[in-house]
């Protein structure tokens, strides 16, 4: 297994201007293992490709890894200097935090899809490490509710918390309702693979039955079947995850986010990084390359056909078939030549589409292991101000004074089993909430790490906040923090090239699940589009995105073909 090379040493959130860049890379080139190379090291790049994939994200290593393994030579362009989009991870003092994954569902089920595509595109490399009985644990006011793992312990649960009769119904009728979305929503993400006549007769049929969900908010929904606040806040409590309070979210997002979850939650063995470590081998393999510090600044298209990519140092390197993961804003507003942005009908539309909040991210390193410290695997959203999440969003969004409307607390090391083997005596945290770009938007421009002291003090007020939540709740990690540094949303931009540092890419609002064109095909000959914004946030979304793309490029049924071969691989 390739996992092991020393990608995790690097101190890897490195500005453009920083004076160890050359020297990183220098080391990176002297690595045995290289999953990767730097383009500011002018590598050799062949002058010709079958597919080029813009972003390293889950979206695009899953269509690459797909596609290689069919026989084509993929190139990957990443315009940060770590690859693997939201799944990569930094490292600073000995410290090492993931950035956009903190548990993934339905990785135990024998034959969950998301467990079959994973380890076909990982060569069964990737392991999961279970997080136990209590996944999440909900905290509202002080009143706590633990997620257990399991359908019918899940039930039980809620219902020991709700003992009411009619409470009981409710909770039957909402896991009810899971698994009509879910049964509807095979069709609708399915006909994503189609387009043109096809899609014009196939998809209205695919998709029935989804739109009846997906028009209707989560909130419509909960409010239909109990009146209980209290039972309803704990039912959407999980919204951080999809990014939009019940009153604004599609009840299709929310119930695929309650599903995905409730067989447990799961950690990457050995961290985030060894989602891109397991699949980079194969597009490796079939000739392909991977560069970091590889921002692309346009698609390069001739006569309505994508013909390849220009680098931001204008170099051209051609495609037969381009394929972005950037996102829906970043590609139709900057990757597409301003000359052919009229080839496509629904420019308008995609570009007004709204962004998800942005985020603050607190990273903090303490100098013991998770054991010393006692810390749990649950995830911990707490809601302070009560039952009203939307009230609660609306009010601090209006002033970041107010009390933050949810806090989400992770606790990786403890995820992990292989984190003290990898930094000994030492565990790390990560707490989360909301923020708005607008709040940090003077300092656009700025330089990464020196934005000034206005910058760093309200940061430093955002981060005191934050751990008086960590004190509260772990009381035991008081006076045992060796570092914290806090992310915004200009760092989330700055390093994942989201033009508002969104957080999850396009809302997950009714609306967009009726935007037609949010598909790998565009208009514009041999150029798709993966990730997250053409089917749901998630690392689950992300994965399927890039099996959904690479059935559009090959016009074959992938899905039917990785099932087959993994079933052939286990008879062997
Ligand atoms: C804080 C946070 C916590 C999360 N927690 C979870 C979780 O616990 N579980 C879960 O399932 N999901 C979680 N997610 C969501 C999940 O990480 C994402 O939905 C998923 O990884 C998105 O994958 P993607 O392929 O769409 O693209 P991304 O991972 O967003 O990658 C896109 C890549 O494109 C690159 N790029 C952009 N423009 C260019 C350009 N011009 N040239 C070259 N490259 C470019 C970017 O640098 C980026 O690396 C979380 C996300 C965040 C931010």
């Amino acid at each position: 297994m390739l996992a092991n090379c020393n990608i995790r040493e690097i101190p890897d959130q490195v500005g453009d201007d920083e004076p160890l860049y050359s020297i990183i890379f220098l080391y990176l080139s002297m690595s045995e293992t290289k999953l990767f190379q730097s383009y500011k090291q002018k590598p050799n790049i062949d002058e010709h490709y079958d597919v080029i994939c813009i972003g390293s994200g889950l979206g695009s290593l899953t269509t690459a890894s797909i596609l290689s393994r069919k026989g084509m030579k993929v190139l990957v362009c990443e315009k940060h200097t770590t690859p693997g989009g939201y799944t990569h991870v930094f490292t600073r003092n000995d410290y090492e935090w993931d950035v956009g994954l903190h548990y993934v569902g339905d990785m135990e089920r024998m034959g969950s899809l998301l467990r079959v595509v994973f380890e076909y595109i990982t060569d069964k490399n990737l392991k999961w490490a279970d997080m136990g009985e209590v996944y999440d644990k909900i905290i509202i006011k002080d009143r706590v509710y633990e997620y257990l793992k399991g359908l019918q312990p899940w039930k039980e649960r809620m219902k020991e918390y709700f003992p009411a009769e009619k409470d009981a119904r409710a909770i039957d009728k909402y896991v009810e309702l899971l698994f009509d979305v879910n049964k509807t929503s095979k069709g609708y993400f399915m006909q994503k693979a189609l387009w043109g006549f096809v899609q014009f007769l196939a998809s209205p049929f695919l998709g029935r039955g989804y739109e009846k969900f997906s028009k209707r908010t989560t909130k419509e929904v909960l409010d239909e079947i109990s009146e209980n606040e209290e039972l309803k806040a704990v039912l959407s409590a999980q919204f951080g995850d999809y990014g939009m309070p019940p009153s604004k979210s599609s009840f299709v997002i929310h119930a695929a986010v309650a599903l995905h979850y409730m067989n447990g939650g799961f950690y990457p063995v050995g961290g985030s990084e060894e989602i891109f470590n397991t699949i980079a081998p194969s597009i490796l393999a079939s000739g392909g390359n991977i560069l970091i510090g590889a921002g692309v600044k346009e698609i390069l298209i001739e006569n309505g056909v994508a013909k390849g990519v220009v680098m931001e140092d204008e170099k051209v390197i051609k495609g037969d078939v381009v394929v972005s993961g950037a996102g829906v804003h970043i590609t139709y507003n900057n990757l597409i030549p301003q000359q052919d942005k009229f080839r496509i009908k629904h420019m308008d539309e995609a570009i007004k589409l709204p962004q998800s909040y942005g985020h603050l991210s607190l990273y903090i390193g303490l100098k013991h292991t998770a054991e010393e410290l006692d810390l749990p695997k649950a995830n911990y959203w707490i809601y302070p101000n009560g039952t009203d999440h939307d009230k609660a969003i609306d009010l601090f969004l209006l002033d970041y004074n107010n009390e933050f409307p949810v806090v989400y607390i992770s606790f990786p090391a403890s995820k992990n089993p292989l984190f003290t083997e990898k930094y000994p005596g030492r565990s790390t945290i990560e707490i989360i909430t909301v923020a708005k770009y607008d709040w940090f938007k003077d300092w656009e421009g700025t330089k990464w790490k020196k934005r000034g002291e206005v910058y760093d003090a309200l940061k430093e007020k955002f981060a005191q906040r934050l751990l008086e939540f960590l004190y509260k709740y772990e009381p035991q990690v008081k006076g045992k923090i060796d570092h914290y540094e806090l992310s915004t949303p200009i760092t989330t931009k700055h390093f994942c090239n989201y033009l508002n540092g969104e957080i999850y890419g396009l809302d997950h609002d009714p609306n967009r699940f009726a935007k037609d064109f949010l598909r790998p095909h565009t208009p514009i000959k041999n150029l798709f589009l993966t990730g997250q914004d053409i089917v749901t946030v998630g690392i689950a979304g992300a994965l399927m995105s890039g099996v959904l793309t690479a059935s559009t490029i090959t016009k074959s049924n992938i899905v039917g073909e990785i099932t087959k071969a993994m079933k052939e691989n286990a008879a062997e």
